[in-house]
């Protein structure tokens, strides 16, 4: 069966076929790391790492580029209010998102190139778009003169009359027109600078994706992501920028995600309602927050809800609850026989499991629908819990085991049961550092010191290690 997604450009699903057989090339714009990443941030990316991960199980070889604007006006500005170098906020903000990146299981991309690290290619680029008649210096700026580009507005569904309405553009005395966008912009007195054709000057925003999507995955790329709140004018201007030198479809599928509402306001950057993820992962574990996050579907608009996440937190209370009474049943033996020789009650339930697999992947392969796929992993948990329940027979622990492994596995495409799925380990195997990471946490919790407490098992997270505070103690499990 074939993988069916939504393309905003054509705004209908299509079949997806790749540029390159048995690869996919997928451009996902990322952080300008002017400030801490919030919510609305990690939906885009755990939108994004979750299609990576689900084509990825589909057998394609994935190239996943991710972008950081590192040079701009809100850099410049935070750096100036500071008094220190723009380079200082853009690496503190860099690590930033790498750390809850890897708290929400968020995989690092192939590549993370910054703006600021290809200058080179990007005057390249505004020379190409100046020479081919798409572009003109004025004032020290160049700017793209969008009425060369007949095809302007297609991805955003606007005409070009509407847009001179209604957009918000940046008032300049030289452009042409005011819908005209910066792709360079001259130097201003102690701004960081870079030597260029057209005198000092430093990148307009777009223009880095182009290049960076051309240049490591070609001119013509299978998927390019971000949030819906980027169509107009992130993305397309990215499409006049690369199609205007090309000639050639840019962008095969785009793939937007919904943006995340607070109470029926967007979270973007302008409202400022701003929920930092670091706020929001003192109240909650972070793979709570991954699945809520996958639990609608991703071109769905979100609520952002605590009663929702709490309500995802007991969801996947009851999935470690499954996970411990399988555990118990089985003990510590890897059951032996084979799934071949299974017949009676074991047999039909294993054919359930092997079915609900099949609803799983229709469900992704229908658009990447992860909130169906989640529902079917749990109708595979429900299987267990009843066939649990059962006669006892010689091949029960080998199917309950196996519907285990599968549930893993299948979560591990989505990324979510992370903590709760991995292997139990004794205190006195953990690597040193862990060992007293786990030491102070114990320290912290009897001095009643909660942050502290919650810092660490977030610093043992992304290390990749669990803890589960059960009566008896604590547990650590390892990461699937
Ligand atoms: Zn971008």
């Amino acid at each position: 069966m074939a993988l069916r997604t939504y393309d905003t450009f054509d705004a209908r699903k299509k079949d997806f076929v790749p540029v390159t057989e048995g690869k996919v090339g997928m451009y996902m714009c990322g952080m300008t790391v002017q400030d801490r990443p919030h919510m609305g941030h990690m939906l885009a990316f755990v939108c994004g790492d979750m299609i990576r991960r689900y084509l990825e199980y589909r057998g394609f070889e994935v190239s996943y580029i991710q972008n950081f604007t590192d040079v701009d006006d809100k850099i410049i500005a935070k750096a100036g209010a500071e008094g220190v170098d723009y380079k200082v906020i853009a690496e503190r903000y860099t690590k930033e998102y790498f750390k809850y990146a890897d708290l929400l299981n968020i995989k690092r991309a192939t590549v993370h190139p910054k703006a600021t690290e290809h200058i080179q290619d990007i005057i390249d680029l505004v020379k190409r778009l100046e020479d081919g008649g798409f572009a003109y210096a004025a004032g020290g700026d160049v700017y793209f003169e969008i009425s060369k580009f007949s095809k302007y507005g297609r991805l955003s569904k606007m005409n070009i009359d509407e847009l001179r309405a209604g957009a918000r553009v940046e008032i300049a005395e030289h452009k042409r027109s005011p819908l005209d966008f910066a792709l360079w912009k001259g130097a201003k007195e102690g701004e960081p600078s870079w030597e260029s054709p057209w005198g000092n000057g430093r990148p307009g925003w777009a223009i880095e994706c182009s290049v960076m999507s051309m240049k490591y995955l070609g001119d013509t790329v299978d998927f390019h992501g971000g949030g819906e709140d980027l169509i107009f004018p992130h993305h397309e201007n990215e499409i006049a920028q690369a199609e205007a030198v090309t000639d050639k479809k840019f962008v095969n599928f785009w793939v937007h995600n919904g943006l995340l509402n607070l109470v029926g306001e967007k979270m973007s950057k302008s409202t400022g309602h701003f929920f930092a993820i670091e706020d929001i992962v003192r109240e909650f574990d972070p793979d709570v927050i991954r699945f809520y996050l996958l639990s609608s579907h991703y071109r769905s608009p979100m609520e952002f809800s605590r009663e929702r996440l709490a309500e995802t937190r007991s969801a996947l209370a009851r999935m470690a609850n499954t996970f411990r009474s399988v555990e118990a049943k089985i003990g510590d033996t890897e059951p032996d026989g084979s799934l071949e020789e299974l017949g009676g009650p074991d047999l039909e339930f294993w054919k359930r499991v092997e079915a609900e697999e099949r609803l799983f992947v229709e469900a992704m392969d229908d658009d990447f629908n992860s909130a169906g796929a989640i529902g079917h992993i749990f109708d595979i948990a429900r299987d267990v819990n009843q066939h649990l329940k059962g006669p006892d027979s010689a091949s029960k622990s080998l199917v309950l085991k196996r519907a285990l492994d599968k549930i893993k596995e299948l979560g591990d495409v989505l990324g979510i049961f992370r903590s709760i799925g991995g292997e139990i380990l004794k205190l006195e195997d953990l690597p040193g550092e862990v060992k007293d990471l786990v030491g102070e946490r114990v320290k912290a919790r009897q001095a009643k010191d909660w942050a502290t407490a919650d810092s660490i098992r977030n610093q043992l997270a992304a290390l990749g290690y669990f803890l589960e505070d059960r009566p008896e103690g604590t547990i650590v499990r390892r990461s699937t």
